[in-house]
């Protein structure tokens, strides 16, 4: 089944503060309420920038859809400065979202967020818990440079799921990486338990991950790449990277590819 991808002007229902330069945008979307799914993505357009930016569909709550951003650089800090009311050219749903389809009762599922790449796992946990599996079998491993910046610890305890922290500094959760969290849960699982793990973050964290599961056939892993964009929509070309199967296209083949395809 294919979404159809609409351009669209979002009214800003509210925009606020909930951490360290990072910010909770909730936007009126009836059609990428209705169609994103998690790992979907939507290309904003800024007033003043030509490139859109590329933002993860964070959660859904009836018709309106919500972004968790991080100020980086001049249009994030653009974005956070806008105001409830103002609208916003929107294109999505885009990208080709997480795979579910492996999914079992007893797949243990493992989602390792490091710093704002939480933003998408947030509408997985949820989308996973819908499909009505079991507590214990979904597990998130949140990562912080500090614990002011570990972000929707909340809104998973809120779904249900149980979460483990890290940080650089020590300040929350163990002092290490979410990389150390991952190893010490894989040693607490069973030889035989069928493991997915889904990941957003940097792509050190993904190579991390990947050098930790690589000679394991019972684990699997999917992540989200934060690429540069351009058009947002296969055409230019702007957001390759490569994989074992030549150049892909992160707007269009990802943003979630997996690992064993990428390192
Ligand atoms: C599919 C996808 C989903 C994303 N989802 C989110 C999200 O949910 N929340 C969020 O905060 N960010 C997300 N990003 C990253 C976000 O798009 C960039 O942070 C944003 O475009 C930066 O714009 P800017 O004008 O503020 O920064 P710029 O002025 O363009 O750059 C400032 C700094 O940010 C870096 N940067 C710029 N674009 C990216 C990028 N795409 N990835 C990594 N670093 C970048 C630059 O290297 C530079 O150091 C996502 C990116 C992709 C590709």
């Amino acid at each position: 089944m294919s979404i159809k991808v609409k351009q669209l002007n979002a009214k800003i229902k509210k925009i606020q503060k909930v951490g360290k330069d990072t910010f909770l945008l909730k936007l009126y979307c009836p059609h990428i309420a209705k169609n994103a799914l998690a790992g979907s993505f939507i290309h904003l357009r800024l007033k003043s920038f030509i490139l859109r930016r590329p933002f993860s569909v964070h959660r859904i709550e009836g018709e309106n859809v919500y972004i968790l951003f991080k100020v980086r650089g001049k249009g994030t800090n653009q974005l956070a400065k806008l105001k409830t009311n103002q609208t916003l050219d929107v294109i999505g749903p885009l990208g080709n979202a997480f795979n579910l389809s492996k999914q079992t009762k007893k797949t243990v599922n493992i989602l390792i967020a490091g710093g704002i790449g939480v933003a998408p796992l947030v509408l997985l946990a949820k989308t996973i818990k819908k499909a009505k599996l079991d507590k214990k079998t979904v597990k998130v491993l949140l990562g912080a440079q500090t614990k002011a910046e570990i972000l929707s610890e909340a809104d998973f305890k809120k779904i249900g799921v149980k979460v483990d922290l890290a940080t650089d500094d020590g300040s929350k959760g163990i002092k290490g990486t979410v990389v150390d969290l991952l190893k010490k849960e894989l040693k607490a699982l069973s030889l035989d338990t069928k493991i997915n793990i889904y990941a957003c973050g940097p792509e050190v964290m993904f190579a991390a991950i990947h050098k930790v599961i690589k000679n394991n056939k019972k684990v699997s892993a999917q992540a989200s790449f934060e690429q540069h964009m351009g058009c947002g929509l296969g055409f230019c070309c702007g957001c390759v990277i490569e994989t074992k199967d030549g150049y892909k296209k992160v707007c269009k083949d990802g943003p979630v590819f997996d690992l064993k395809e990428v390192f």
